[in-house]
């Protein structure tokens, strides 16, 4: 299992909701944002013996669009985990931006702090997608944001893609992947759109009926963008996830392995030694809470060994290094060959997966699949 500590930071402002969106997100308000800094302190203070003196290797402040603060708040929260839990050198320091979020003096402000993994919302790389996306930066200001962030240090950028789009035919598809490749980037996460019933987009369109790309033309994008992303030198590690050998997001890997990682700020979940949590997702409540002295919980679970097994299968078999089966047998107490010895029949005659070297690894067809490898051990 992961060693490393990790710690997740949400911060859920953004410039406006996009239509698509089910993300804890809600526009921007500078009152309310001053008030969930002063309570994300005091939580802070609260949680930090959590860490029981072990140092973080991973930070990740998502959102939301975290970058829309400014850097000195970014810095100061920083300034404040580094100080109250710790990093390990060479830590993880990941910050989530909207390219239209930033401008070189506060990339150069947030380097400066620390944060050394930029994620860079760029979603398309055509105006028009990105119009019907409802997002507010053009694909100039991605290419723009992307080179300051260079200038200022930032080494290690992911962008975000998003296929599958009211109107994206499979050349629009390889035309954002060209684009983005161009950049240089060390990480991409390319993300199928997905429709949410309580989203303007869920309420108006049908999954694989036009104007969205039917079903075939979405698995040609996917097979496409994996072969050029490939060629690019941009590996695939996980089902949506392709990186540079070595610039994999330790994050989310330390989370997918089942790793213990804090969490501070509204809806953000944790996972410590088989227990999870989640904070309430409302700014105004979580503070509320936490200004009563309350941990503003919206759910806790301890899991059985069973479902921690169990959850690093379903995680595993979204990665291409699977799930290392020492790991099950300490969970389940007994040989995990013996105790999925039906469900890894069935992922093997479907071509999906395989045992090596002590892991269960799914193939580049299970990849595909991974929903439907889940499902058979669930
Ligand atoms: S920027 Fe991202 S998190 Fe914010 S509303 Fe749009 S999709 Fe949601």
């Amino acid at each position: 299992m992961a060693a490393g500590l990790g710690l997740y930071l949400h911060l859920p402002f953004c410039p406006a909701r996009c239509p698509y969106c089910d993300f804890n997100a809600k526009t921007y308000d500078h009152g309310e944002a001053r008030r969930l800094l002063a309570g994300l302190a005091v939580h802070l203070r609260r949680i930090a013996p959590r860490a029981q003196c072990r140092r973080l290797a991973t930070l990740y402040v998502g959102g939301g669009t975290p970058a829309m603060l400014p850097a000195a708040a970014l810095a100061s929260l920083l300034e404040q985990i580094a100080r109250l839990i710790g990093l390990e050198p060479g830590a993880e320091v990941s910050l989530e931006a909207n390219p239209g979020a930033l401008s070189p003096l506060k990339l150069a402000a947030l380097r400066k702090a620390g944060f050394n993994r930029l994620s860079l919302g760029a979603q398309s790389f055509s105006s028009e997608l990105l119009r019907a996306l409802g997002r507010r930066h053009t694909p100039r200001a991605t290419v723009r944001a992307v080179e300051a962030a260079r200038r200022a240090g930032f080494t290690n950028l992911n962008l975000d893609l998003i296929y599958g789009l009211p109107g994206q035919s499979a050349a629009m598809a390889t035309a954002d992947l060209m684009a983005a490749l161009e950049l240089s980037p060390e990480h991409l996460s390319l993300y199928e759109l997905t429709l949410s019933p309580e989203t303007p987009f869920g309420r108006r369109y049908r999954p694989g009926e036009p104007p969205l790309p039917s079903d075939g033309q979405i698995v040609e994008m996917e097979h496409s963008a994996k072969a050029l992303l490939e060629d690019g030198g941009l590996m695939r590690y996980e089902v949506s996830n392709y990186a540079r050998p070595g610039l994999e997001c330790r994050h989310n890997q330390a989370t997918w392995q089942g790793g213990d990682y804090l969490s501070l700020g509204p809806g953000a979940h944790g996972h410590l030694a088989g227990v999870r949590w989640a904070y309430v997702a409302d700014p105004s409540e979580y503070c509320r809470m936490v200004d009563q002295g309350q941990e503003p919980l919206a759910m806790r679970e301890e899991l059985s060994a069973e479902q921690r097994a169990l959850e690093l299968i379903l995680l595993g078999l979204r990665t291409v290094r699977g799930v290392e089966l020492a790991s099950l047998a300490v969970l389940r107490g007994a040989d995990p060959r013996r105790v999925y010895a039906g469900p890894l029949a069935e992922l093997r005659r479907r071509g999906w997966g395989h045992l090596a070297k002590g892991r269960l690894i799914p193939t580049e067809a299970g990849l595909d699949m991974a929903d439907a490898a889940a499902e058979l051990f669930a």
